[in-house]
């Protein structure tokens, strides 16, 4: 073992020593093709020439200025063409170090929104049960994957829990899709009234279901219904892109294509595509005006909001996606691979469902097709794809039955948004020996 402490205490991963577009090299020579971008971060590949310049300028400039003495003109001009890229209102950002830190940020301004209005009795957090928000205390207690929240139960605050949408599942045999949306939206809105409108800050959903389920995009009219309800109660809406956002599902917020504006959205991951740690909250207008006509300070801030060298890689990172029309080839290459993937394991007896959006896509395993039942979850069948995808040089992001033992085991692809037609023809022959292999 050695000196790091490692996820797993047991067992010290391969040293990964280089990389090059689509690929990462370990110590001993082996390469490993990146279909995951490793947890949906690095979408423009590795050791991308522009964003390296970037940050060499930005060093050579200027490394790190604390934000309570200074601002910096990268970190401004990364705020600004992000507040000009994303729609409506959404014209203020507060840049973090990651997605977690994120969600905290956005957890404590939407807490403040209401507490500049003399609504300090608002406390109630509502968020879905097939849900990742992140690692942090908070987060944690926002997320719905029991396995990950249960160690540390005692210190989590009590966060209101409603269904996620997953068609794949939850939709009663013959329930109309527009049925099973307005089930969802009319069980957000009794759990909106038990815990008394008056109480309730906001309810937070990724728009579309990454790590707790895989690439699990909301039926449609979902999100427009939420929306509705909260405005209804006059509670905030959330938008968790950690994952799915600047440019994932082909546009650059996934909500952009349910038509719907989050009062508050969480971004990280994607942002700085891995090569800085940055993470953002985007909020509109409404928000901060309130909190800027009132005490006139947001009651947060880490030693790192705002570091120059992480905005200089971040804002390289959005004009490449820019100049090189990356928007337009998620959406192609994504088609393509949807069609790969159903041609490879459409008919395959243990992939239940292939669903996602943009180059972000999951097969969901189940032991029987038909009746949808999952692996048991002590095979840790997710471990065993996971692998040997690396045994065949191939990087995927399985994740494991996680919401009460129920829900099965899934392979989450998240290749970079430059990966060929060959690339991912690739990445399909690959999965599939290494599910020849696990199952
Ligand atoms: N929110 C979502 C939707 C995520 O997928 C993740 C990470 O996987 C997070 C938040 C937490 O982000 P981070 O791991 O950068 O703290």
């Amino acid at each position: 073992m050695t000196y790091i402490i490692h996820r797993n205490l047991r067992q010290t991963p391969p040293v990964a020593v280089g990389s090059h577009g689509m690929t990462i090299v370990d110590s001993r020579g082996r390469t490993y093709l990146d279909a995951s971008g490793g947890a949906a971060v690095s979408s423009l590949g590795h050791s991308h020439r522009d964003v390296l310049e970037a940050m060499h300028q930005q060093i050579d400039r200027l490394a790190y200025a604390h934000t309570s003495f200074f601002t910096t003109d990268v970190a401004e001009e990364l705020a600004a063409r992000m507040a000009y890229d994303a729609p409506g209102d959404l014209d203020h950002v507060y840049l973090v170090s990651g997605g977690s830190e994120a969600i905290e940020t956005a957890l404590k301004m939407a807490r403040q929104y209401f507490v500049e209005a003399g609504e300090t009795q608002r406390s109630v957090f509502i968020a879905r049960r097939q849900s990742y928000h992140g690692n942090t205390l908070g987060a944690l207690a926002l997320g719905g994957n029991e396995f990950r929240r249960k160690p540390f139960a005692p210190l989590l605050m009590d966060v209101k829990r409603v269904s996620a949408c997953y068609e794949y599942r939850d939709r009663g045999q013959g329930q109309t899709l527009g049925d099973y949306t307005a089930t969802l939206a009319a069980e957000l809105d009794a759990a909106i009234v038990a815990a008394g409108p008056e109480n309730v800050i906001g309810f937070c959903a990724e728009t579309v279901v990454g790590a707790t389920g895989g690439a699990i995009p909301a039926t449609p009219g979902y999100f427009k219904a939420v929306r509705e309800v909260c405005d209804r109660h006059g509670v905030l809406l959330i938008a968790d892109e950690v994952m799915c956002g600047m440019g994932r599902t082909g546009t650059l917020y996934a909500f952009e294509q349910e038509n719907i504006l989050p009062d508050i959205v969480a971004l990280g991951k994607g942002l700085g595509a891995g090569y800085q740690p940055i993470g953002a909250v985007v909020a509109r207008n409404h928000v901060v005006q309130r909190m800027r006509g009132g005490s006139g300070v947001f009651q947060h801030g880490h030693t790192y909001v705002g570091h120059p060298v992480a905005a200089a890689a971040a804002l390289a990172v959005q004009r490449v996606i820019q100049r090189d029309c990356l928007l337009g080839a998620v959406t192609v290459r994504g088609a393509a691979l949807r069609r790969m993937l159903r041609d490879a394991f459409g008919d395959h007896p243990h992939v239940g469902d292939i669903r996602g959006r943009g180059l972000f896509w999951a097969l969901e395993l189940v032991k029987d097709r038909d009746s949808k039942e999952p692996f048991a979850p002590e095979l840790k069948l997710h471990a065993a794809v996971k692998a040997q995808a690396m045994a065949c040089g191939l990087m995927v992001y399985p994740m494991g039955g996680t919401i009460d033992g129920e829900r099965g085991d899934h392979v989450l692809l998240a290749p970079p948004f430059i990966a060929t037609e060959d690339d991912l023809g690739e990445i399909v022959a690959r999965l599939g020996d290494a599910l020849a292999r696990a199952l």
